[in-house]
């Protein structure tokens, strides 16, 4: 019997800061996307300087990993203006590719930066093969899929283009159809396609069907008798328990949503992904998923979990009308600088308040957990503390297995 080789996918993650760029690829990224200083969609979300760039680049590159550049604003009159200038420095930096939906832009990109990949951001919801040969015909590397796809869809695109194809497999979703909303334009004046989002679908509001025309406004939770706030927001996508049929589908870049997430989101779903693709790729037949991969999942803050697009329309209970069903358990509080196995102490950055007594659970690439209550620590100066109260307190602790430099730590909530 003839065993199938598949194609090894790309798994692609956020990164807002160089610190998370450098947790993505340590926890198992293949790539990562950012954004710089300029015609991105995310104006919040800590983007990087072309110094950082360079940084990161470096980073990546020594570890086999690409870094790609969203500059998927929508661009109106003027705002096109240096663009030019920011692709060449970007294409010189090293980095590997830009997102971009504007077509202007990718015009700008192709004349003053030949050379430097570009790929279709979602924003533009391709959708359908006909739409991403167009794209490869104009000069395209890649396609970054519209949400709204089926994996019927995906198949058929796979078997009609050559183009490369990215889709989301983990994070938010819009209420609206991607890319076309302009709720946050109304309701804050920020524009959602030039990197304004403020997330207004996930307000929450009074719903009131009253008598009068006049009377048929919209008033903020907390007004007297409104007791279950009203909100329009999607629930995320988590497409963990799906990886086979992903992988089968031929799709060459899977990517993880959230530019705006903590290290400790980053490197929770990294290394659940990493672990999920790694281990079907290694035995195809024997592959089962594992109930500690989707536990792992459910440490971090997330809304509830769905399929997006990808099997059916999305119903009512994909939507969040009222209150989160469900909460994180778990809270991140601190980072790993140093192991030293000789006298098994550990040092640590605190991200979040911890102290002795508490059970901690220490986790690192390659998914290695292990849980131990905490005995003792100390402050940088050698005293014992009980507590570790202050934001990034440097602390030493003994830890009862070896643990390694970027390893997270944290805790339970009860
Ligand atoms: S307001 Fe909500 S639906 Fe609209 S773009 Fe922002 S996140 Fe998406």
């Amino acid at each position: 019997m003839t065993k199938t080789i598949y194609k090894k996918p790309e798994l692609l993650a956020p990164a807002g800061t160089l610190e998370k760029l450098k947790t993505a690829i340590h926890y198992g990224a293949d790539a990562v996307y950012i954004g710089g200083n300029d015609y991105g969609l995310r104006k919040r979300a800590g983007n990087f300087s072309f110094e950082d760039m360079a940084e990161g680049v470096a980073f990546a590159h020594e570890r086999n990993a690409k870094v790609y550049v969203a500059a998927n604003m929508i661009t109106h009159q003027n705002d096109e203006k240096g663009a030019g200038d920011f692709f060449r420095q970007v294409r010189d930096l090293g980095i590997d590719a830009v997102i971009v939906s504007d077509p202007a832009l990718m015009q700008i990109c192709a004349s003053e930066a030949p050379g430097l990949d570009i790929h279709l951001s979602t924003q533009q919801s391709a959708v359908n093969y006909e739409t991403l040969n167009f794209w490869q015909e104009a000069g395209l590397t890649r396609c970054v899929l519209g949400r709204e796809v089926s994996m019927q869809e995906i198949k058929e695109i796979r078997a009609n283009t050559s183009i490369e194809i990215e889709a989301f497999i983990h994070g938010a979703m819009c209420i609206s159809y991607s890319g076309r909303c302009t709720l946050s334009n109304h309701m804050a004046n920020r524009d959602a396609n030039r990197g304004g989002c403020c997330q207004s679908c996930r307000w929450h509001y009074g719903l009131f069907e009253l008598p009068s025309l006049e009377q048929k406004i919209m008033v903020g939770a907390g007004e007297p008798g409104i007791k279950e706030p009203f909100s329009m927001s999607a629930v995320d996508m988590g497409m963990l328990d799906y990886i086979p049929e992903i992988i089968e589908a031929g799709i060459d870049s899977l990517k993880i949503e959230g530019r705006m997430k903590s290290i400790h989101y980053i490197s929770t779903v990294v290394n659940v992904y990493r672990k999920a693709i790694d281990s079907f790729l290694e035995d195809p037949e024997h592959y089962q998923i594992k109930q500690e991969w989707s536990d792992e999942l459910w440490k971090i803050a997330q809304r509830e979990l769905s399929t997006g697009f990808y099997y059916d329309e999305p119903s009512e209970k994909e939507q969040l009308f009222g209150k989160r069903r469900r909460r994180p358990e778990y809270s991140f509080i601190g980072e790993v600088l140093d192991y030293d196995p000789d006298t098994a102490i550990a040092t640590v950055q605190q991200r979040n308040n911890f102290k002795v007594g508490e059970t901690i659970e220490f986790y690192g690439p390659g998914m290695r957990n292990h849980q131990e209550i905490l005995d003792k620590m100390w402050d940088d100066t050698g005293e014992e503390i009980e507590v570790a109260p202050h934001a990034m307190q440097i602390v030493t602790m003994k830890v009862s297995q070896p643990v390694a430099k970027h390893d997270m730590l944290r805790k339970h909530l009860k």
